[in-house]
């Protein structure tokens, strides 16, 4: 045995039991996930796509990975799914290749610290920014925090042949509707990457793009509660704008950017995608907005200002400016006392990325315990606790985590 890997995962394993994950990204799949995860179904190579492969020995591994296929299809209600990007940024990777030619078109995207991601064209550290011309769109402070006829200016001058929208830290609905307006107007591809809120769509939480985006992109392992991976989906409004769209991006994936498919996690996400379709799912899904809401509401009677004055999805962040510390200050603390969550810059920060003014947090992997309202609140008050009377909650954190086990 290998004591020092096999004691570190002991450890993480007993942390992740006892500490309160408040990072929206984060969550906990399903044993049966992890089961198929950790399989023999890692030994295959499987280069292409069902029965298009370079490889031989595929009878059982075709059917997994087209049963992934075909459940995505009909979770989403899409006519193509890609089930084998390695993760949420080799899949906006593989899209861009698909579609753009390097160095000549531009993608457009909202900037990163108004929470967007690094993989929509932020400039010179990421391969988006520097493969490809980008440009950014930004945050307003009111509703409805977009600024829709400043995007299409922005968009009317550089010409962008992807317009990206999805989120990182962004704790409101997204405006599918409008952003289609504006790809419309400027011939560009609506890309979706909604890796955050995948869950929530499918659980009918959060409104869909399928009828307004041509492409979209999805992590797995977020609200999903898959293993780690991604899904690159084309809807019928993207192949009526291009026939080829999906072989475009198969190709770009396949033998575009990657090799062997990772066919334990396509195993993963075809459990994950079934566990979705199930009604458990949907109230799982309205749970985790009504647990922010209230977590939101709380903070903000107990004096914490937040980012869009609250939230209606699975995340909210906090501008701590009024505190006198930082968000690194501040997730360390938490994290002393037994809660994780994130720091985080919040839209025109003052302060430099590694010491932003904000702390993100979410419900879906508390939610995902079985907490409640109840709990919410329960843990407001401990934040507050920590962050306005330096008191200490370590032992009320372990107390609440006590009744709400984990399968693992
Ligand atoms: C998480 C995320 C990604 C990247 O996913 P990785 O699996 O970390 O590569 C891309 N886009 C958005 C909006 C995300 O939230």
């Amino acid at each position: 045995m290998d004591k020092k890997i096999f004691s570190l995962l002991k450890k993480e394993r007993e942390r992740q039991r006892w500490t309160l994950m408040l990072i929206p990204s984060e969550n906990y799949t399903y044993p049966e996930v992890r089961k198929v995860v950790g399989s023999v179904l890692m030994h295959k190579y499987a280069e292409g796509y069902p029965g298009r492969r370079y490889y031989q020995g595929m009878e059982f591994v075709d059917q997994i990975e087209k049963e992934a296929i075909s459940r995505a299809q009909a979770l989403f209600g899409v006519p193509f799914v890609n089930v084998q990007p390695y993760s949420g940024s080799p899949a906006n990777s593989a899209v861009y290749f698909a579609l753009l030619e390097p160095g000549k078109d531009t993608i457009m995207g909202l900037a990163l610290s108004h929470g967007g991601h690094l993989t929509h064209g932020h400039p010179k550290i990421t391969f988006s920014g520097k493969f490809f011309p980008s440009v950014q769109y930004f945050l307003k402070e009111q509703p409805p925090f977009f600024d829709f006829q400043e995007i299409l200016d922005t968009a009317l001058k550089y010409r962008p042949k992807i317009i990206v929208v999805g989120t990182t830290a962004f704790p409101r609905l997204l405006p599918w509707r409008q952003f289609t307006q504006i790809a419309q107007k400027v011939g560009a591809y609506l890309l979706a990457d909604i890796s955050h809120i995948a869950g929530l769509i499918v659980g009918g939480a959060h409104p869909s793009p399928v009828p307004y985006a041509d492409i979209i992109t999805s992590t797995t392992h977020k609200t999903l509660r898959g293993p780690r991976g991604a899904l690159i989906m084309v809807t019928k409004k993207g192949l009526e704008k291009d026939p080829k769209l999906g072989e475009k991006i198969n190709r770009a994936v396949f033998p575009g950017l990657q090799g062997g498919p990772h066919l334990h996690t396509i195993a993963g996400i075809a459990v994950a995608l079934k566990k979705a379709a199930n009604k458990e799912f949907r109230a799982y899904a309205k749970q985790i907005v009504t647990n922010a809401r209230v977590l939101a509401e709380e903070l903000k009677n107990k004096g914490f200002s937040l980012v869009t004055g609250g939230t209606d999805n699975h995340l909210l962040v906090v501008d701590l400016r009024n505190l006198g510390i930082d968000g690194k200050e501040a997730a360390e603390r938490l994290e002393k006392e037994g809660l994780v969550v994130n720091a985080n810059t919040i839209p025109n920060d003052p302060r430099p990325p590694s010491r932003p003014s904000g702390i993100r947090l979410g419900t879906p992997a508390v939610t995902a315990r079985g907490m409640k309202e109840k709990e919410m609140k329960i843990i407001a008050q401990m934040i507050a606790d920590v962050l306005k009377k330096n008191q200490s909650v370590k032992e009320k954190v372990k107390a609440l985590l006590a009744s709400f086990p984990v399968d693992f």
